[in-house]
Parts: C-alpha cells; sequence; structure tokens
C-alpha cells in the first residue's frame, strides 16, 4: 500500500475541544497509538453548520411526522442547515479519498446507533436514533465503513474494522488504475480467503456480482461500486473464531503433500485449539506463515487473509 489510508473521525475524539461544553473527547488509541497508520481528518457537524463552542445542547426530536435537531431550550430548529451540510461534507470528505468513519457514539449529529430521540412535548427518549450527520453520510455511500469509537474499545472490533478499511483502501487504489471486469475479478482472486474467513457467503455471492453486472453490460465502475456496497454490508457483521479456522484448514489443505504427518497434525491441533478460544488468533496464523514459506506457496490471497492490517498497529496479538 503506497499511501496511508484516509479516516475520517469526529473532530472531538481527536482531542479538539468543539464538543457543546468546549471539551474534547479525546479517543487516544487512535490519537497515540494508530496515528502513524492513517490519515486523520477531524469533521465536526455542530460547529459545521456555525454552532459555537461552547454552545447549547440539541437533540433528535420526533415530531410525529419526521425527526429534526433542535434547541429543545428555545426551539431553534437545525434539521434543514444540518442536512444541507452533511450531503456537502460527506461528498466533500469521500472526494478527498476517505476510507472509512469513525462517528462519536450518543451523539444527536454522529452518533451511529442507539441515539436519543425524544418525542414531542415528552422528557423521556428511545434511543433507537441516529445522529443526523451519521444518517446522512451512511446513506449516501454505504460502501464506506463506519464504526463509533465506543466499539472500537474492542480489539476484536477494531482489528475487524480497521481490516475493513484496509479493504477499502486497496479497492480504491485499484479503482485509480481504472477498472476493468480482468481487474475485478483479479481484485475478487486476491481477497476471496479474506472475505471466506469473515463472510462465508459474501465470496460466493460477490463472485455472482460480478459476473452478472459484466453479463449484463454494466461499467465496470458501477460494478465494483456494487461489490464494494455488498461487500461492506456483508463485514458489517463480526466474524467469528470459525469461520477463521475454516480458511485455514483450507490453506493448510493445499499444503498437506509438503507437511510430515507431525507437521500437519501439529497444525490442526492450533487450529482447534484457536477455534475453541484457547490460543489467539497469531498462533496458528504465524505457524501458517512458516510453512507456507517452507513450502514456497506465498500468493496474494494467502498474504490478503494473513496479514489484513499492519502488524505494527499492535492488534494481531489481542485477537
Ligand atoms: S460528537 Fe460530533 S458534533 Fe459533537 S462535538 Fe463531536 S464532532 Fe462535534
Amino acid at each position: 500500500m503506497d499511501k496511508k489510508p484516509m479516516l475520517a473521525v469526529s473532530a472531538c475524539l481527536l482531542g479538539k475541544k468543539v464538543r457543546y461544553n468546549g471539551d474534547a473527547a479525546e479517543f487516544r488509541a487512535l490519537t497515540r497509538k494508530w496515528n502513524g497508520h492513517f490519515d486523520l481528518v477531524g469533521i465536526c457537524p455542530e460547529v459545521g453548520i456555525g454552532l459555537g463552542v461552547p454552545r447549547p445542547t440539541i437533540r433528535l426530536i420526533n415530531d410525529g411526522n419526521s425527526i429534526r435537531l433542535v434547541n429543545p431550550k428555545n426551539g431553534d430548529d437545525f434539521t434543514t442547515p444540518m442536512l444541507e451540510y452533511a450531503q456537502l461534507q460527506a461528498d466533500a470528505l469521500v472526494e478527498s479519498g476517505i476510507c472509512g468513519f469513525v462517528f462519536k457514539k450518543d451523539s444527536p449529529s454522529c452518533g451511529l446507533e442507539r441515539v436519543k430521540v425524544y418525542r414531542e412535548g415528552h422528557v423521556k427518549a428511545t434511543r433507537n436514533g441516529m445522529g443526523m450527520f451519521a444518517k446522512v453520510f451512511t446513506t449516501l455511500y454505504p460502501h464506506i465503513p463506519v464504526i463509533e469509537e465506543g466499539r472500537l474499545t474492542d480489539p476484536s472490533q477494531a482489528e475487524h474494522f480497521l481490516a475493513r478499511v484496509h479493504f477499502f483502501s486497496l479497492w480504491r487504489e485499484e479503482g485509480h488504475k481504472g477498472w476493468t471486469a480482468k481487474a475485478m475479478m483479479q481484485f475478487h482472486t486476491t481477497n476471496k480467503l479474506f472475505l471466506l474467513s469473515r463472510s462465508p457467503d459474501a465470496k460466493r455471492r460477490l463472485g455472482r456480482l460480478i459476473a452478472e453486472g459484466f453479463d449484463n453490460g454494466d461499467r465496470p465502475e458501477v460494478v465494483a461500486l456494487a461489490y464494494m456496497s455488498e461487500a461492506q454490508k456483508s463485514l458489517n457483521v463480526l466474524t467469528k473464531n470459525g469461520p477463521i479456522a475454516h480458511t485455514m484448514e483450507r490453506i493448510l489443505g493445499k499444503l498437506s503433500h509438503n507437511l510430515t504427518k507431525n507437521e500437519r497434525q501439529e497444525m490442526l491441533e492450533v487450529i482447534h485449539n484457536f477455534r475453541r478460544g484457547l490460543l489467539p488468533r497469531s498462533a496458528p496464523f504465524t505457524l501458517l506463515q512458516h510453512h507456507i514459506r517452507r513450502c514456497e506457496l506465498e500468493n496474494p490471497a494467502n498474504q490478503r487473509f494473513l496479514s489484513p492490517i499492519p502488524l505494527s498497529l499492535g492488534l494481531m496479538a489481542r485477537v
């Protein structure tokens, strides 16, 4: 990968003092650990629509017809400015090449899930909303991976999200060279084990999507966009140990005739222990990588599966 993937981030998570009360909400894993691997771009939608710092709190209110973004103290309604800003800013961010977005949880502008929505005239809220900016962004660009910072505190969720970001970044780089049917199939082949390990059905479905798209005479960019939208939708669910172990066993099957009976047995045991949660993923990965190198069976698909994110992010030892 030539360039660092660009990640958009709710600006308060980057330590910018843009919250309603003049504080930040720095998420240190991003600003101090992973920052060397990504170009981080901070966005504060509420500052973007001209609300100052500090500012009155605003909330999502369901008026019976629609959800609006309102200052509950004086009734000022920011729905239209936020919708307009969100569309323009989302377009600009995607144009600039972002490969993912980390949103601040619980915010009426940035939250992705379980954001409080008040019914007009009621003091109690239901936690079933989505921040207005986040809603516009994810509706316009469903092929870009998104997450809230709260989920990134779990190493498995963090590894999976950052793997999705790198997958997207590779797709974007390929797209710069110009999509063709051949390039699309090549990309899918390179990523087939990665996909199989994260969303077993997606690999087959995406292969069919490419074939049908080109059979229908769709333009390559259209097929490529449909491919990434479908892929990211499938990858939105966190993978389990089972599909990862199954993918390792498939690779082992290809290596088997180069291994002794004992080596094969040892490899199977390590995979089995990983599947049961007794060993971290790095244990079978390291052993498998060793056998692949020794047997000179390195190929891009194995590589993508075994190195979904840079080792130096420090997450592979924790999943
Ligand atoms: S949550 Fe979003 S709108 Fe609120 S301060 Fe952070 S970046 Fe700004």
